[in-house]
């Protein structure tokens, strides 16, 4: 195949909606597919007011804003994915969504197209399996959000071919990203070092070794870390976090990472972090106040 010039995103959520501002803006035409009308009319949306933020910040001239704009289309149905080099899934962390949805892809895309996934956590090879085409499947996962976030790990399932991986790595570098190169084990490379982390804090928490302040201050300032584990662990959200945990402990085997009994516990409270309004802080008060 001749270079990447047309993209497809499936899932126009919040990763769908930043995989395609980064690609408009690096001149790749783009299409989004989703289920819901809704959301693609509010990853439409998003996408304008955030570069309208970056014009407004002098990142980013108000003309490249218009014409990267012209270049997102966006559709519920999956046939407008005919024509693309590579479709690039990010829709629901679902299994079986994600399985419905490439069996949907078989009469659609052309023969030569790549196939990606922005999955956290389901393996590669066993999505790369439910394709017709293992060898042009590959991960390649992003990080909230896009725009800002300049990783992304390119995930090599057990069939992935090498051409695939250097092309799906060439495009990252043209929407200005790093690729970090991951094999397929459980939560690639950045989860799977950061989550640990974040785990052990729970458990220091609740051992008493600190409180929520101390803990975030200790990171912050003794690793020069830009948010403490407990405040970013609200950010990313528990459940996440818990379910980030769980991949890792059933797909290791290991009990090195077992959940902390307190993450599960703040979960099944609804205490979500950020997203609930309460988390290890609790975020109805300025400044956020601990909630231990
Ligand atoms: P989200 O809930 O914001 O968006 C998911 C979108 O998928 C929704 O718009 C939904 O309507 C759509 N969808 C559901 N079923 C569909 C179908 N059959 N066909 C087309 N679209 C469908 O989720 P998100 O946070 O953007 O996550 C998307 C993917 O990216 C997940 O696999 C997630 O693990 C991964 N991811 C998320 C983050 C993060 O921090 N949010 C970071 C890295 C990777």
């Amino acid at each position: 195949m001749a270079g990447i010039g047309k993209i497809g995103v499936i899932g126009a959520g919040q990763m769908g909606n930043g995989i395609a501002h980064v690609a408009a803006l690096a001149g790749i035409t783009v299409v989004m597919q989703d289920v819901a009308q809704a959301q693609i009319e509010k990853a439409l949306a998003t996408i304008a007011r955030n570069m309208d933020r970056q014009v407004q910040k002098g990142a980013l001239a108000a003309a490249e804003k218009d014409a990267a704009l012209t270049r997102i289309a966006a559709s519920t149905d999956p046939k407008v994915l005919a024509d693309c080099d590579l479709v690039i899934e990010a829709a629901t962390e679902n299994e079986e969504v994600k399985k419905k949805i490439f069996a949907g892809l078989r009469p659609v895309l052309r023969p030569d197209a790549l196939l990606a996934t922005n999955t956290s956590s389901i393996p590669i090879t066993r999505l790369a399996a439910a394709t017709d085409r293992p060898g042009r499947f590959v991960g390649m996962h992003f990080f909230n959000p896009v725009p800002m976030m300049k990783l992304v790990e390119v995930i090599r399932g057990l069939a992935t071919e090498d051409a695939t991986v250097q092309a799906v790595a060439g495009l990252a570098e043209r929407m200005g990203k790093t690729v970090a190169y991951a094999a397929d084990y459980p939560a690639f490379i950045v989860n799977r070092i950061l989550l640990p982390m974040i785990n052990e804090a729970c458990f220091a928490l609740h051992e008493g070794v600190g409180d929520v302040a101390s803990i975030d201050a200790g990171m912050k300032l003794g690793c020069n870390h830009p948010m403490g584990p407990l405040e970013l662990a609200d950010f990313i959200g528990l459940d996440t976090c818990l379910s980030v945990m769980e991949v890792l402990h059933s797909g290791m085997g290991d009990p090195k990472y077992r959940p902390s009994p307190l993450l599960r516990k703040y979960v099944e409270a609804g205490w979500l972090g950020r997203k609930s309004g309460k988390g290890f802080y609790d975020y109805s008060v300025t400044p956020p106040k601990p909630t231990r």
